[in-house]
C-alpha cells in the first residue's frame, strides 16, 4: 500500500513551525496539560505529580528542532506566541525566535512574531518592533487562544499598521487541535473566531496586506478556498493536520485552481515532520503542485518580504532557474 518514497530534490521551505523548546514554552500550557493526561493516562512527568513544570521540563533544547528540520532537508520559519490576555500565560516571545533563527540559519530562514491584539497600543509598538528591531517577516494570530475576530474593528488599527510596514500576517483557520476533548474546550474559546469568512473581510478592507489562512479551515474548507481564489492578497497554508486526513476540496483545488495559492506548513512542535513529509508524498497530486506548495508558492507570494529580512533563499536557486 506504501508508495516508495521518491527522492526528493528540493529542500522545503516551511513557513509554519512552533519552537517549543527550552525557552520557547508556548502559552497555553494548562491545556496542554490536560491534553498530555487525556492521552496519556500513565504520564506523571519527573515529579510523578505530572504538574505543569513536568511538562515544561520536558521539551527539548533548540538543537533538536534544528537537526530534525536539518535531517528533512526543510528551512523553517518559526512563529512567537502571545496570548497573554486570555491565558494568564507568558509568551513564547518575538525575541526568542529572532534569536535562534538568526542563530540558526542552517534550519531557519528568518521567523513571525506575534502580538496579543488586546494590548492596544502596546501591541502596535510591539509590531513595530518586531519588522524594524527584530527583522521579522510578519505576524502570526490564534484567534481561538488569543479570543479575537479579525473582523472586530477594534483591531483594524493593526492590520492597517501591518499593511503600512509589509507585514504579511498568518491567521489560524478553522479547527484546533488545543483543548481538544477539554470541557468548553479548555479556556481554548470559540472555532467561530477561526471562520475564514472573517478574514475576507479584513482582506477586503486591507487590499495590500498579505494574509495567509492557516490549516485544513475545518470545518470551512471550501469557504477557506473561495477567499484564497477571490482575494489575491489571500494564500491558504497546510499545516496542523496530518496530509492523510487533508478534506477532500482542499487537494482538489490544490491540484487545480489553487495551485499557486497553498504554500507548505508542518506544525512542528506538535507533528512529527517525518510523518508529514512522507504523507505528503503519498498524496495524489499533479506533476509540479508538489513544487509549488513545497517553495515556489512561497517564495512568490513572500518574495518581498524574505528580501526585507535578507533570507537565504540560495537553496532554491537551481529549482528555480530550471523552470
Ligand atoms: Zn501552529
Amino acid at each position: 500500500m506504501d508508495k516508495k518514497s521518491t527522492k526528493r530534490d528540493f529542500t522545503i521551505l516551511d513557513i509554519h513551525s512552533h519552537p517549543n523548546v527550552i525557552g520557547g514554552v508556548p502559552p497555553v500550557m494548562k491545556c496542554m496539560l490536560s491534553a498530555k493526561k487525556y492521552l496519556d493516562a500513565r504520564w506523571k512527568g519527573k515529579s510523578g505529580q505530572g504538574t505543569f513544570e513536568d511538562l515544561i521540563a520536558e521539551f527539548p533544547p533548540v538543537e533538536t528542532m534544528v537537526n530534525d528540520l536539518v535531517n528533512n532537508r526543510v528551512k523553517s520559519t518559526p512563529v512567537a506566541w502571545d496570548a497573554e490576555t486570555a491565558t494568564g500565560e507568558p509568551p513564547c516571545s518575538n525575541d526568542f525566535v529572532a534569536k535562534i533563527t538568526k542563530e540558526h540559519p542552517e534550519a531557519f530562514l528568518g521567523g513571525w512574531g506575534s502580538v496579543d491584539p488586546w494590548k492596544g497600543q502596546k501591541a502596535l509598538q510591539e509590531a513595530e518592533r518586531c519588522c524594524k528591531k527584530l527583522n521579522l517577516i510578519g505576524l502570526k494570530f490564534q484567534q481561538a487562544s488569543q479570543r479575537f475576530r479579525v473582523n472586530d474593528k477594534q483591531f483594524y488599527p493593526l492590520w492597517d499598521l501591518c499593511q503600512q510596514l509589509h507585514m504579511p500576517v498568518q491567521f489560524h483557520c478553522g479547527f484546533t487541535g488545543l483543548g481538544s476533548g477539554g470541557m468548553g474546550g479548555d479556556g481554548i474559546y470559540t472555532l467561530s473566531f477561526t471562520r475564514p469568512i472573517d478574514i475576507d473581510e479584513v482582506a477586503a478592507d486591507f487590499p495590500h496586506l498579505k494574509i495567509i489562512a492557516l490549516h485544513a479551515s475545518e470545518p470551512w474548507p471550501w469557504e477557506a478556498n473561495m477567499i484564497a481564489m477571490h482575494k489575491r492578497n489571500v494564500v491558504r497554508e497546510t499545516s496542523g493536520m496530518l496530509p492523510r486526513y487533508f478534506p477532500e476540496n482542499m487537494v482538489y483545488e490544490m491540484n487545480r485552481r489553487l495551485q499557486d495559492k497553498f504554500l507548505f506548513g508542518s506544525e512542528w512542535g506538535y507533528l512529527p515532520l517525518e510523518q508529514i513529509i512522507s504523507q505528503w508524498e503519498e498524496l495524489d497530486l499533479r506533476p509540479g503542485v508538489m513544487e509549488k506548495v513545497m517553495f515556489k508558492n512561497a517564495i512568490s507570494f513572500l518574495g518581498e518580504e524574505f528580501e526585507r529580512v535578507r533570507a537565504d533563499l540560495s537553496p532554491w536557486k537551481r529549482n528555480l532557474e530550471e523552470v
